[in-house]
């Protein structure tokens, strides 16, 4: 008898914490939550992922990307450079001299969004989002969706996103075919908080005695990568004063990519947001992510210093859902 999975796509965040109680108060059978661990999150999300596993009884199942196959491809392409049998391709070419340096430090760190990285020789950006399909959707659907699907069973995926979140998402149907195999088994889409507001979301927390992840009391506007290639401002500036320790990490992580990548320079965000035109004028210092912090307490394009956003002993409420610590 074919069974049909619901299986929620859970991050941590207010939107998912709210759809998994939802899957909870109507009953659904065969539930399943599962994070997608990226290995670029905050530590208290992971906590939060666990509070929530234990508070609800629903085992929530941890997914990792593995890029080992990748970085030993990459590496076998830093040893064609070498033996000068590699055919460069693109704007930047690879040099003997930088190829050698890559395969002195191009090894699987066990880290999803580090080797992520490694791979692409850069950091995922706005336009170049790789990061969620690799590191989310794609691990999803290979490590969860198929092997329900190649047994026969149908699968309900169900999405925790909102359409007052942005156009793209206002236009989503709530119910999406996505694929049958050849088995005939169904992999559908459900999007049940689709007209939810976030405040509705927080209100399913309250009426089940969850609190929320604590991140959002901080300033953040949303759970996820800390900090997100979508962070703006407002949020990298919390981030820096809060938890300047992941963006020590960040700098880290710049100066490893940098040392992989032909362009000799990788930073977290684009470096021409910061004015360079080319890889060669930017670098980790002057346009990596302790400079973005500098350039986010400006405002104007970042042609005006804002004292106000610079000064932390500005105390405002930094919740953007109103919550507070
Ligand atoms: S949270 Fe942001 S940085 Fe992380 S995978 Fe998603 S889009 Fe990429």
């Amino acid at each position: 008898m074919t069974v049909e999975h619901n299986v929620i796509s859970y991050s941590g965040g207010k939107d998912s914490t709210a759809m998994l109680l939802l899957a909870l108060e109507q009953e659904v059978e065969h539930l399943q939550a599962v994070f997608a661990d990226t290995g670029n999150e905050h530590p208290s999300t992971y906590e939060y992922v666990r509070y929530v596993e234990q508070v609800t009884g629903v085992p929530i199942r941890w997914i990792r990307a593995d890029f080992t196959k990748q970085i030993e491809g990459r590496r076998q392409m830093m040893r064609n450079v070498i033996a000068g049998t590699h055919k460069n391709q693109g704007r930047y070419e690879w040099t003997a001299e930088v190829a050698e340096q890559a395969l002195q430090l191009l090894y699987t760190t066990g880290n999803p969004f580090l080797d992520m990285c490694m791979v692409h020789g850069r950091f995922p950006s706005t336009k170049v989002a790789f990061c969620s399909k690799e590191l989310k959707r794609d691990q999803l659907t290979k490590q969860v969706h198929l092997p329900l699907l190649d047994a026969g069973d149908d699968v309900q995926s169900w999405q925790g996103v909102r359409a007052d979140e942005g156009a793209k998402r206002a236009l989503l149907p709530a119910s999406e075919h996505v694929m049958t195999r050849d088995n005939g088994a169904e992999l559908w889409n459900y999007r049940p908080i689709l007209p939810w507001s976030a405040e509705q979301c927080f209100e399913m927390h309250r009426k089940h005695g969850i609190r929320s992840n604590p991140l959002y009391e901080m300033g953040m506007r949303r759970v996820g990568c800390m900090p997100c290639i979508n962070a703006g401002k407002d949020e990298l500036l919390e981030i820096s004063k809060r938890f300047p320790e992941e963006l020590e990490r960040l700098a880290e992580w710049e100066q490893l990519i940098s040392k992989v990548s032909k362009t000799k320079v990788a930073t977290f965000f684009p470096a021409s947001d910061l004015g360079a035109k080319s890889a060669a004028e930017a670098g980790t210092l002057s346009h990596g992510i302790h400079a973005r912090v500098k350039w986010a307490e400006t405002s104007h394009g970042g042609r005006q210093y804002d004292f106000i956003r610079a000064d932390p002993a500005v105390a405002l409420c930094s919740s953007i859902y109103g919550l507070c610590e």
